[in-house]
């Protein structure tokens, strides 16, 4: 059994070394390459003093570099540190100063963000970084990538000795509730999950995946990156999603798995040109990190071909938990998430009492499976609130399993808008406004209320050239739900603030409707 992700390329190099692994849209590279030039750099890291468990950082578009640097990484026996691209300097401070990150890859802009003004404040001022490392930009006082590359040994094999529950990634999550946590992803977690991802989908060397999600992220990480390379298949990276593009490189490159969030496919069947690409090469994906609304699932399968199952999971579980198969009828695709997928245990508690709730009845979702975290790096107090002793992971999420066994997510504890002493749960309400025509994306946060404690607003962005009024979308929604859960304002919006990993951030959303309402 391969149980590190050293041993997973190896086995994959062994076999296919010169079926290409990767294409970015500017450079392709085959098994080998990807190997040799992971060596080249894991030889040159280890020269500048890199040791095993030392945490090195990466925060990189979708570029091949990001995967060739990953490998160097875990060949030292390194802990890559993977980090958004968009933070802004106290983000990045506070990663790298968390996480006691010793080197990091980095490049110098990404979509305008001028990283590496960051990287230097801190590294004026911080004892552990020791190295900045610069991807497709030259910069003086720092290394570069390709210069590594160059003088770097290309036939070097591994360094040291890494076992299977080593830490291999510092995960941090995605932030949507408060600030990201660091999850300790061991080589064991992250390359079980991946495989058992990969045979879920019934992946084989002839499947190409799109990665359109950041690799930073745990989606784009394991059931992108890792399933793909435990598959041996071919891997198309994205940078900074645009439906045109996306479609295009699915007709050029034959893409047959498209995972994504569910705002990248209503992007995509929204393009006025979808008719015209060819996407009959696609065969699957995991749609998940936000509930799916049920018209986008039937509509990716009409028009995009594509049998998408949607999925549940999050950092901490490297991140699968649930999927639904593709026996399952078109209902409960879309309005569950599935069943546990092969190796997990999933409980649903009464979130006060910790007891198991009888069926249908709705209580925090809680898991045991081989993908589940250490723990958070750093944070034992927040680590001993998730997780138990005998190994089982709250999620802070609420569902409920249906009389098939399927899990239905019902939102998040922290989402739950108790208005005048009644629970509401944004997302069903949600789901009926993606029933509406106009409607392109909603989300429907809390606001305080002197009187009700709480009141709801649906912030909701239309379609372009809708022009369906505030008034009429509450028409709509009345009738269908009792009274209280009316939306009490809704507002239209040009755009809702993301989170980078591709979720509407509530967080974000509800700080500027308290302003704009205020
Ligand atoms: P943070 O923990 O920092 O607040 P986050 O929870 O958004 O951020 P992730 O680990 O990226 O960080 O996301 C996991 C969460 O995403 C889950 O706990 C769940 O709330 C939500 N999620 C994931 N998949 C789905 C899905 N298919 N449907 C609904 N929600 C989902
Ligand atoms: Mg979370």
């Amino acid at each position: 059994d391969v149980l590190t992700v050293v041993d997973l390329l190896k086995s994959i190099v062994g076999k296919f070394p010169k079926k290409e692994a990767i294409f970015d849209g500017t450079r392709r590279l085959t098994y080998e390459e990807l190997d040799k030039q992971s060596n080249a750099i894991a030889s040159t890291l280890k020269k500048m003093g890199i040791k095993k468990g030392d945490h090195i950082a990466v925060s990189l578009p979708n570029w091949h570099e990001f995967i060739v640097v990953i490998f160097s990484i875990f060949k030292v026996g390194g802990v890559v540190v993977p980090f958004n691209t968009r933070y802004s300097y106290t983000e990045i401070n506070y990663i790298l100063n968390n996480a006691r990150v010793k080197a990091i890859f980095s490049t110098e802009e990404v979509e305008g963000n001028h990283l590496w003004e960051s990287y230097e404040k801190i590294y004026d001022s911080t004892v552990h970084l020791e190295y900045l490392i610069s991807v497709r930009s030259e910069k003086t006082n720092t290394i570069s990538f390709d210069k590594m590359l160059k003088n770097g040994n290309q036939e070097e094999e591994q360094y040291v000795q890494i076992e299977p529950n080593d830490v291999a990634i510092i995960m941090y999550t995605s932030g949507t509730t408060g600030r990201p946590k660091g999850a300790m992803l061991t080589h064991s977690n992250i390359v079980k999950t991946g495989v058992m991802a990969a045979q879920f989908l019934r992946c084989t060397s002839e499947d190409v995946f799109l990665i359109p999600v950041p690799i930073f992220h745990i989606f784009g990480m394991v059931p992108g990156m890792i399933s793909a390379i435990a598959s041996a298949a071919r891997i198309v990276l994205t940078q900074q999603f645009k439906a045109e593009k996306v479609l295009q490189v699915i007709e050029e490159e034959k893409v047959t798995v498209h995972h994504g969030v569910p705002t990248m496919f209503i992007l995509e069947l929204n393009h006025p040109n979808l008719e015209n690409f060819d996407l009959t090469s696609l065969r699957t994906g995991i749609v998940a990190a936000a509930p799916v609304p049920s018209e986008v699932v039937r509509q990716v399968r009409e028009k995009l071909h594509c049998e998408i199952l949607s999925s549940y999971g999050m950092t901490e579980a490297s991140p699968c938990l649930t999927c639904c198969s593709f026996d399952d009828d078109d209902v409960t695709r879309a309005e569950t998430v599935g069943k546990a997928m092969p190796g997990v245990k999933l409980k649903i508690i009464d979130p006060v009492t910790g007891e198991t709730v009888p069926q249908g009845v709705i209580g925090e979702i809680v898991a045991k499976s081989p993908g589940i975290m250490k723990g958070y790096f750093e944070m034992p107090e927040k680590t001993s609130e998730v997780l138990s002793e005998d190994g089982w992971y709250r999620t802070g999420d609420l569902g409920t399993f249906d009389e098939k066994g399927n899990l239905r997510i019902v939102g998040r504890k922290k989402d739950i808008i108790i208005r005048g002493g009644y629970n509401i749960y944004p997302r069903e309400i949600e789901e009926l406004f993606y029933m509406h025509e106009d409607v392109m994306e909603v989300s429907i946060v809390g606001l305080p209320d002197t009187v009700l404690g709480e009141i709801t607003c649906a912030a909701i962005k239309l379609k372009v050239g809708a022009r369906v009024t505030e008034k009429e979308l509450k028409e709509f929604i009345k009738g269908k739900v009792a009274d209280f859960k009316v939306p009490d304002i809704i507002v239209l919006v040009d755009d809702l603030p993301m989170t980078a990993s591709g979720k509407i951030s509530k967080l974000k959303l509800q700080e500027k409707l308290k302003k704009q309402l205020a």
